[in-house]
Order: structure tokens, then C-alpha cells, then sequence
């Protein structure tokens, strides 16, 4: 197939790609460079440098590189920054997938996979989460993403033959084998790789955000799916595509908590993190984690790297090595 791959530049575009490659389709690259990087893109790949809301470039892209199907991952994705900034959030992330659904009708292109999350659930009565569960956020990060689902089940419903996989990711961490592409938002908020940034200086320490949660060490819990499994389930996705609209979940079928991730870095880095606990962030859930039956019952994709401690490696590869030109937090390791 031709696929074209939006937020090719960002941390999870950028894993996709690859695999998509490797699974013999051909990629055209879509980003606007808000938050992406250049170097993240593929070589040898075509590259339209667009807003994924702009429909009348991103429909000119669907025809000229004559594309089959669409993977979407263009969005913000900070949790924090959705509450305090919702309207960026809907702004880039819904009305994003509103231009890009609106140039796929105009140029007749229907078969999508999207990038969902697990926040659409919001604070869910019991783990682990399964699909039918109610969908009801709390954050704008999640409703701009569950607006989303919900425009694209419509969709399907409109249109003959229009297919759409929603993939509700969870906690998304870790790095290409390689290491050579990874994890860099510009502020990094995400707590794997502020870990790693506390551990080389770049910033004083980590701030734990809560230890009165109600879990077993009062730390929230979290579903960690390794970026390459996330990025197979895609490839599975899209080859299996049929017309409606279905929605999965990825992750790995449990959760660390906040302290059993800083103890898995010490053992990684072989040095304690320096942490402090600070207050809870808004919009928290105190626990995610996933019940993942659905995709490896329906697609056959289950995650294979689901040790943290090698997730954590992985990531520490990367961060050790990233290129001149990505964004550090101030000093490099
Ligand atoms: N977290 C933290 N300190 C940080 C960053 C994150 O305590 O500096 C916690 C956060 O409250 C959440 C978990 O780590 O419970 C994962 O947060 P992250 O931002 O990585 O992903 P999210 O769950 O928001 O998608």
C-alpha cells in the first residue's frame, strides 16, 4: 500500500514509519514541524510539510501520491498543557482530524488508523479497561481525541466502504532498537525520559507528581507499551482494515506506578534518581492499564518487550545518543 504517515516527524510517526517500511509498504511523510523533528523524518521518502488540518494540501498529497490508506498521529499530546490550554488542543487535534477526514472524502481515500488514547476513558469504575467501557475523559487532551472517534465512527457510517481502526494507545515509552530515533518533546513532560534527563543533570530533579493516590504506594499507575510493539499493531491494523469503524486497545495488560518505574531506572542506570513528591497534576487518573484481549483475539497482535527494565534501556540508548539538533533540556549526557 501507499501510506501516508502524519506526524512522521514526531516520536511515534517516526517508529511507524519504519516498521511500515520494513512490512513492504511505501511512505509519503506528512508533518508540520510544530513540535517534530526534521531529522526524525525517513530518507528517501516523499515529505509534505503541512498543518494535518490544512485539506486542500493534505488532499492534493492523497492524489498526487495516489495514497491508500492513512495513519494519523499528528496531535499534542501533553496532558498538563490540555488543561491549561484546551482550545490548542482542540484546535490542533480535533480540527486536525477534522481537515484531514474532510481532504480523504474529497479524494476518496478510505482506509485510516488513528491514533486514540486511553484518556478517552477518563477515570474508569475498574482495571483493567476494556473497550466497551464508557468513554468519558477528563482532560480536553482526551475529549479532543475522543471527538475524533467519534467523527470518524460517523464517517464510517456515511460512507460505503470507509474503514477506520481507532488505536487506544497507553503509556507509550521506549526507543528503536538501534537507537537512533526516539522520545524528544520540547518541553519533555513525559516521565520516562524526564527520568533520564534528571539522571544526567538536565534538570535538578524529577517531580513526583502525587504519592496520595489511592494505589498500593499512593503513585499513579501506568500501562507502558513499548514504541516498536505500538508501532507493529499499526502495521497489523492497517492490513487488516475493513470497512466501519473499530477501535482497540494497545498496551501491555499491566501497570508500574510512578515509584516502580524510578526503581527500574535506578536498576537500568545503575544510580538513584533524584526525585522529590510534589503535588498531583491535574487531569491524573490514578490508574491505567489495559485490557489488551481485543487486538490479540481480533488482529493477532499482542506486545512482545514487556520488561520495563529493557523499555527503559531502550530509551536510555537513544537519549545517550540523540543528534545534534534535537531539542535537550539544557545540557547534553
Ligand atoms: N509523572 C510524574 N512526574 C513527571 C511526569 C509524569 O510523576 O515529571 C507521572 C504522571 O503523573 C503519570 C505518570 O507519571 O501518573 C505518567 O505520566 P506521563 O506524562 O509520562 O504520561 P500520561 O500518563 O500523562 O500520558
Amino acid at each position: 500500500m501507499k501510506v501516508l504517515v502524519t506526524g512522521a516527524a514526531g516520536y511515534i510517526g517516526s517508529h511507524a514509519i519504519r516498521r511500515v517500511r520494513n512490512a513492504g509498504h511505501d511512505v509519503v511523510a506528512l508533518d508540520n514541524l510544530s513540535r517534530g523533528h526534521r531529522e526524525a523524518l525517513p530518507a528517501g521518502a516523499p515529505f509534505v510539510e503541512c498543518d494535518v488540518g490544512d485539506r486542500e494540501r493534505v488532499r492534493a498529497a492523497l492524489v498526487e501520491h495516489r495514497i491508500d490508506c492513512v495513519l494519523h498521529f499528528a496531535a499534542f499530546a501533553a496532558v498538563g498543557e490540555s488543561v491549561r490550554e484546551p482550545l490548542l488542543y482542540y484546535r490542533n487535534n480535533t480540527n486536525g482530524t477534522l481537515g484531514l477526514l474532510e481532504a480523504m472524502q474529497a479524494a476518496g481515500v478510505k482506509r485510516l488508523v488513528f491514533s486514540s488514547t486511553c484518556a478517552t476513558y477518563g477515570e474508569p469504575a475498574a482495571m483493567p479497561i476494556h473497550e466497551e467501557m464508557p468513554q468519558s475523559p477528563i482532560n480536553p487532551y482526551g475529549w479532543s481525541k475522543l471527538f475524533s472517534e467519534r467523527m470518524m465512527r460517523d464517517v464510517c457510517h456515511a460512507v460505503p466502504d470507509f474503514s477506520c481502526v481507532a488505536l487506544r494507545y497507553f503509556n507509550v515509552a521506549g526507543s528503536a532498537e538501534d537507537g537512533s530515533i526516539g522520545e524528544d518533546h520540547e518541553p519533555e513532560t513525559h516521565l520516562i525520559p524526564v527520568i533520564l534527563q534528571a539522571m544526567v543533570g538536565a534538570r535538578d530533579k524529577i517531580s513526583v507528581f502525587g504519592d496520595d493516590y489511592p494505589t498500593p504506594d499512593g503513585t499513579c499507575i501506568r500501562d507502558y507499551v513499548h514504541v516498536d510493539d505500538l508501532a507493529d499493531a499499526h502495521v497489523v491494523a492497517m492490513e487488516r482494515l475493513k470497512p466501519g469503524f473499530a477501535y482497540y486497545n494497545v498496551g501491555i495488560g499491566h501497570g508500574h506506578s510512578v515509584k516502580e518505574i524510578l526503581a527500574a531506572a535506578e536498576q537500568v542506570l545503575g544510580k538513584k534518581p533524584p526525585y522529590e513528591i510534589a503535588a498531583r497534576r491535574p487531569g491524573d487518573p490514578p490508574e491505567l492499564y489495559a485490557d489488551a484481549s481485543k487486538i490479540e483475539r481480533e488482529l493477532g497482535w499482542r506486545a512482545q518487550r514487556t520488561d520495563i527494565r529493557a523499555t527503559i534501556k531502550s530509551a536510555w540508548a537513544w537519549f545517550q545518543r540523540r543528534p545534534r539538533g534535537y531539542a535537550t533540556a539544557g545540557k547534553s549526557p
